[in-house]
Parts: structure tokens; C-alpha cells; sequence
């Protein structure tokens, strides 16, 4: 459970790409030096490109490599977001097209190798290449290990490097030249969706899981990349001298230049900024437009002698009128699609104190977790308690978006409003409904559990038909109906108006795998299996089953199950420091809390603050007061200094009794605080961090307790 990881480096090398993608179209050096152009913009320029297809790789792809998902959900919305792109930009360029005649004499194969490969125009290749290697990977990724998909796409690579800068080899065999032949009659070069894309993609999805589990230094990136583009040039212009190219895009060098670039990337502590990622797409879509765009204006103020001539203003010139349509287009945009949403201002969610949701680590766990899943078993994330304090609409949205569709909540209540917050999947109700509720559930299309055999009967009772997962219990003693009692579990299944989905039981002694704990839970995953074997006997079948939760999975993977009920893990914490320490798996806490400090004072010695004299300042000190009680929950346990807050970084003890809405902490020695700073409860804060763990062992309890107690007036927002 380390650092926070702030990916701000490739939101602004994004920015930095889309003007390199200008170069390329405009070669800005080539009025000066010929060979100088040659090396900006056929050989350093072309790690802009590989760069968008690893950042894409990096964000949406390792749920496919390294968690075999079969969802496509994620997969169809990223196609779907450039499917509608690509869509605009063709209809954007259609007139330049039509007025440069482009279309004509290509035939229909011509346009619609144009459409599905080699893009409209000259940049929008760029488009259907991300899909198609989108597709490929994942495809692949269903089916192979990704080792074999990483061999497949660097194949593939192989195949497309002498298609393009090794061509003049490739050239001299004639099988060979007659197989590139029918290659680029389909596609007009390997600078495409299937032999370029592929490799960058995966490596993006790649460094994703390499950056959680190693700290290379930065000074090793930053020399890995000088060295690999060095040795790209040299073999750009190699390649060149030889009279080689057919195309020049893609280098030998190049994957491993990217490789130490992106993680380069990474390694910078920048905070992410969200605007420059529209405003860089924009500027890629843009810029052919601006070309020609102060081309005619050039020609209209006869100014072509320095606006075009020198090649280096003419680079500016369009770099600067890019951008500024860029920046038009993304705030226009943002105003138009987004606009009328929300209009009506609500209080300052971070005015008082709030919680801070990390996406990214949320995303994190749940890939984490479903590389540890069977082939075709799926996570059921548990979003109980407002998913454990997180916030149960936001954080179920997140999942959906992922492309979960199964969830269990602690009763009717809870599925309702997931529903209420579009949610589709299924959702499983864990607990008891009254009969009174049982109309909700029917509303709502949750799936309740069947306690236990009267239980049973009376949602039967009911009249209407519900749909259920039957509970056994194996040994807890909680909910479910005992094991051994398979007359009375097999009624259940025969109860007119219970559609029964699922049967399923809880470990209760999975937190290790110690002797003892290992007997009783083969134990009890044994009594449970019988009870299905049982059932499958006497034909009840295709019905899912399960019995892990985050414990289970982390533990006795081999225990199987259609659906692991993960809570406290996909959170990123283990109920305690135990835990945490023997989980081999890279989870990272998604929740930090924090609060606003409203005061600053001095405190006289003698005085007292807070009720009941129970904080009294022996010497002179200076306190600040918290927009945070124990209402939000903090434990009134952490009182008199027992807990901590940090501010500016350095911890703050928290100085007599916790209040309902309020709490004052001692800030003695720590230099500049002002009102209206924010203050750290739960989280990190530069090297310092109060860790779910800690606040856990000082009031006693179990971090479940803590963060499904973080509520009452707090906000939720993500912080990435
Ligand atoms: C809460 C709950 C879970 C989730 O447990 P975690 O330990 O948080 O993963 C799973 N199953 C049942 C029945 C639960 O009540």
C-alpha cells in the first residue's frame, strides 16, 4: 500500500505529442537543414503517435490483458468515443477532400481503404488504427496469456517494420515483395491498426501493472530513454542512408525508446490536468485545418515569404493558431455538452470536509482482484454501507463503468438506490427484507436471499414471483439455512414463486490460511458443495454459486465460485494491518478524508480548549480547529491526542475531546498555517500518511468499521 501516484507527466506530454504530430505535417526545420528536418520529424517525432496508443493501453487495457475480461462494455464505450470521433473528423475534412478531388478515381475499395485503414485525411489514420489494435488486443487477450499477446503484437511489429522502414530489404525477396504487395493493397502502409498499434497498446496496459510493483528510478528512465532514442536516430539515419524507407515510422528502437519514455512519464509528480487532454486532441484534429488556414491567409496578405517560406515561423504560426482553435473548440465543446447540466450551484462539495475517492486506485483493485479470478468466475462487488463509506452511487457507477454487472448490497433499501443511480446489473439483497419491503424488490428487480427455509416460505407467501439466491450456512451461524438440513433446503427449491438463481455461503475463519482456520474453511466450502451436488442430483442445475468474499479470494482462490462478493479488498485495505501485511496482492485505499481548518489561534499557557478542560496548554501553544466530528466519523476515541490529523504535511495531534461537528488540533511548531487550508484526517499528505490501519488500531476496531462509518455530512469527490 504505497504512495499516492499522480499520472499528471503524460496529461502534459500530451501536449508536447499533438505538436509533434504539427512537425510531422509541417517540417518546420526544412528550410534550415534537410537532414536536421529529416531528424525532428521522420525520427524524434515519432514517438508522439506510439505515445497516444500507450496512454490508451495504459487506461483501458489491463482489465482485458492480465484480467481476461469478457466484457466488452469498457471495450465498446472506447469504440464507441472514436467511432464518433473518427465520424466528426471525416465529415470536418469531407470538403477539403471533395475540393482537392481526393475522392476521385479511387474507386470505392480506394474510399473505403481510405475509411477503415489509411484514414480521410492525412492525420486520421490515427483513428481507425487505435481501434482495430483495440480490438485485436483484446481479442487476443480473451483467449492468450499475455506474454503470448505481448510475442503476438511484437510479431506483428516485426512484419510492419519491414513494410515500412526496412522495406528496401524486405523488397529484395520476391515472396516477400509479393506478399507486402497485397498488404498494401489493402492497407497503404504497416503504420496501421494491426501492425503498429498492437505492440504499443499492450505495453501501455504493461507498464500499467509494472508501475504498481517496482520503483525504477527516475534517472534510469530518463537514461534509458536518451539511450534508446539515440539509438533510434542512429538507425533512422542508417536506414535513410541506405535508401531503405518506404515509410518511416516505425524503428527497432523504437518500443524500448517508449517504453523508458512512458515510465519517464509517470515518474513525474505532476498533478493530472484533465483540460489538456481535450485540448491536445483537439489541436491533433485541428492542425491540417490550420495548415491550410494560414496558408491562404499568408497568400491573401502576401505574406507568404515569411509565413510559409521560413519553414520554422510557418511551424509556429500553425502550432499557435492550433491551439488557440483548440482551446475555442474544447471550451465550446465542454459548454455545449456540458452546459445545462447541474446549472443550479450547490454548496462547495471540499467547504467543510469531504471525501476523496482515487479512481485510479479504485481501478487498480478491481483488476487486481480479477487476475486473481478462475477463467469465467466474476467479481460481485459487495457496495454495502454505501460501499463501505465510499459512496455507493459513485463507486458502483465507477465499477459499471468497468464493466461489472453484479453487486450485493445489505438490504432493499440499498438496491433501490442503486437503481435510482443507474444501475443495471443484478443486485443481490445480503440481509433481511420485511415482508412489507418484498414489494421493492419486485420494483426494483433485486434478487433477495433466501435466509433460511421459513424464510422461504414466506417470501413464497408473497404471492408474486421474486427472484432469490438461497444462503447456506456452513458453519458461520449467521443467515442461511444449515447444511445438513437437504429436505429443507430442497423445498426451498421447489417454492412456486421463488426463482431461485443462485445458492451461496460465507466463510467465517478465511483471514489465514493457519492450520485450524485452513480445516474449517475446506470444511465448510466441502458441506457447501455437497448441498449443490445434492441438489445437481436431483436436476436443479445452472444455478451460480459462491462463497468468497475479499478474505476468500486473497486466500483460498482454489475454492472457485461463479461470483467472488469482494468488499473490503476492492477498497484497496484488509480489515487489519495483519492482513495487509500478508496480502501479497498490490491494493491501494481508494478513500482519503479531509477537512477544512476554520480557525487558527494561539493558546496561552494555563488556558484549556474544548469541553471539559480536557486539553490544557502547559506553555504557550497554537491550536487549529477542524470543520470535522465525530458525526463525519472520526472516532470521539482518537480524542485527547490519541489521534492525529496532518497538515502541511506534519502531523497534528488532536487536542482534547472530538465534538459532534468540530475538533481541535494542536499545530504547536508547524510553521504558516492559515483558515481555509485543508487538513488530512485519513490519507496521505506529501511523505506522512495516517493509514485506515492506524485510526483502526487506536479506536479499537477493524478498518471496515472506519471507513463504512465515514458519512454523515461528508461530500465525495474523486480526486482523479
Ligand atoms: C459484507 C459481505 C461480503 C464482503 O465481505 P468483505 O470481507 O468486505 O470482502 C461478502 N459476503 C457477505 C455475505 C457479506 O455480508
Amino acid at each position: 500500500m504505497t504512495e499516492e501516484k499522480q499520472y499528471g507527466g503524460p496529461d502534459y506530454f500530451r501536449m508536447a505529442a499533438a505538436f509533434l504530430v504539427a512537425a510531422i505535417h509541417t517540417s518546420p526545420l526544412a528550410s534550415f537543414s534537410a537532414e536536421a528536418d529529416f531528424v525532428l520529424t521522420r525520427i524524434a517525432a515519432r514517438v508522439a503517435v506510439p505515445f497516444f496508443f500507450m496512454a490508451t493501453g495504459f487506461f483501458v487495457l489491463p482489465q482485458y490483458l492480465f484480467g481476461h475480461s469478457m466484457d466488452n462494455r469498457p471495450l465498446r464505450r472506447l469504440l464507441k468515443k472514436l467511432f464518433l470521433l473518427y465520424g466528426a473528423a471525416i465529415l470536418l475534412y469531407l470538403p477539403v477532400n471533395l475540393y482537392a478531388g481526393q475522392f476521385e478515381g479511387v474507386g470505392i475499395g480506394g474510399v473505403l481503404r481510405m475509411v477503415w485503414m489509411d484514414g480521410t485525411f492525412y492525420h486520421l489514420w490515427y483513428l481507425p488504427a487505435v481501434m482495430w489494435g483495440a480490438v485485436l488486443v483484446c481479442f487476443l487477450s480473451r483467449r492468450l496469456p499475455w506474454t503470448v499477446v505481448t510475442g503476438v503484437s511484437l510479431f506483428l511489429y516485426l512484419i510492419g517494420l519491414f513494410g515500412d522502414s526496412y522495406y528496401g530489404l524486405a523488397e529484395q525477396v520476391p515472396a516477400l515483395r509479393a506478399a507486402y504487395d497485397v498488404l498494401f493493397s489493402i492497407s497503404s502502409y504497416t503504420r496501421n491498426g494491426i501492425f503498429y498499434a498492437p505492440v504499443f497498446l499492450v505495453m501501455g496496459a504493461w507498464i500499467w501493472r509494472v508501475e504498481r510493483r517496482n520503483d525504477t528510478p527516475r534517472g534510469i528512465r530518463a537514461a534509458g530513454t536518451m539511450i534508446f532514442l539515440g539509438l533510434m536516430t542512429v538507425e533512422g539515419l542508417l536506414l535513410h542512408r541506405l535508401g531503405v524507407q518506404r515509410h518511416d515510422s516505425m524503428y527497432i528502437m523504437l518500443p524500448p525508446a517508449m517504453y523508458f519514455l512512458f515510465r519517464f512519464l509517470l515518474s513525474l509528480r505532476i498533478r493530472p490536468a484533465k483540460s489538456l487532454r481535450m485540448i491536445s486532441m483537439w489541436i491533433y484534429l485541428l492542425h491540417p485545418l490550420c495548415i491550410i488556414l494560414v496558408r491562404g491567409g499568408a497568400k491573401a496578405v502576401g505574406m507568404e515569404g515569411l509565413l510559409v517560406e521560413n519553414s520554422l515561423v510557418h511551424y509556429l504560426v500553425v502550432c499557435g493558431v492550433s491551439f488557440v482553435c483548440a482551446c475555442v473548440a474544447a471550451v465550446g465543446f465542454g459548454k455545449t455538452v456540458m452546459g445545462g447540466i447541474g446549472n443550479e450551484r450547490r454548496s462547495f462539495k471540499e467547504g467543510r470536509a469531504w471525501i476523496e475517492l482515487s479512481r485510479e486506485h479504485l481501478r487498480g483493485n478491481v483488476w487486481v482482484l480479477e487476475s486473481l479470478l478462475t477463467p469465467g468466475q466474476r467479481l460481485m462487488p459487495a457496495v454495502k454501507a454505501n460501499a463501505y463509506g465510499h459512496g455507493a452511487a459513485a463507486v458502483a457507477g465507477e465499477l459499471q463503468n468497468m464493466g461489472i454487472r453484479s453487486f450485493c448490497v445489505a438490504c432493499a433499501e440499498e438496491g433501490a438506490e442503486l437503481r435510482r443511480n443507474g444501475i443495471t446489473g443484478e443486485i443481490l439483497v445480503l440481509g433481511y427484507t420485511h415482508p412489507e419491503d418484498f414489494h421493492l424488490l419486485r420494483k426494483h428487480d433485486l434478487i433477495q436471499t433466501v435466509l433460511d427455509h421459513a424464510y422461504g416460505q414466506q417470501l413464497d407467501r408473497y404471492g408474486k414471483k421474486v427472484r432469490v439466491h438461497v444462503k447456506i450456512d456452513t458453519g458461520m451461524h449467521r443467515l442461511g439455512e444449515r447444511a445438513e438440513k437437504t429436505g429443507e433446503i430442497r423445498e426451498i427449491f421447489r417454492l412456486k414463486n421463488l426463482q431461485v438463481e443462485g445458492i451461496y455461503t460465507h466463510l467465517c475463519a478465511d483471514e489465514t490460511r493457519r492450520e485450524e482456520e485452513s480445516a474449517f474453511t475446506e470444511a465448510q466450502a466441502a458441506l457447501f458443495y455437497d448441498v449443490v451436488k445434492d441438489l445437481r442430483k436431483r436436476g436443479i442445475s445452472g444455478i451460480k454459486t459462491h462463497l468468497l468474499a475479499s478474505y476468500g479470494l486473497l486466500n483460498y482462490p482454489e475454492l472457485g465460485g461463479d461470483y467472488v462478493r469482494a468488499g473490503i479488498a476492492l477498497y484497496g485495505l484488509l480489515s487489519d494491518r495483519r492482513g495487509a501485511e500478508n496480502c501479497k496482492a498490490d491494493l491501494r485505499p481508494v478513500m482519503s478524508v479531509k477537512a477544512r481548518i476554520t480557525v487558527v489561534k494561539e493558546l496561552h499557557r494555563g488556558e484549556s480548549a474544548g469541553y471539559g478542560f480536557s486539553y490544557r496548554a502547559a506553555e504557550d501553544r497554537k491550536i487549529a480547529v477542524l470543520s470535522i466530528g465525530y458525526v463525519e466519523g472520526l472516532p470521539r476515541s482518537l480524542s485527547c491526542g490519541r489521534g492525529r490529523v496532518l497538515i502541511h504535511g506534519k502531523s497534528a495531534p488532536i487536542a482534547g475531546k472530538i465534538c459532534m461537528d468540530q475538533t481541535i488540533v494542536d499545530i504547536t511548531g508547524i510553521e504558516g498555517v492559515r483558515a481555509g487550508e485543508s487538513a488530512v484526517i485519513l490519507g496521505r499528505d506529501g511523505e506522512e500518511e495516517i493509514t485506515a490501519y492506524e485510526i483502526a488500531e487506536k479506536a479499537g476496531t477493524i478498518t471496515n468499521e472506519i471507513v463504512s462509518r465515514m458519512g454523515g455530512r461528508l461530500e465525495r469527490v474523486w480526486s482523479d
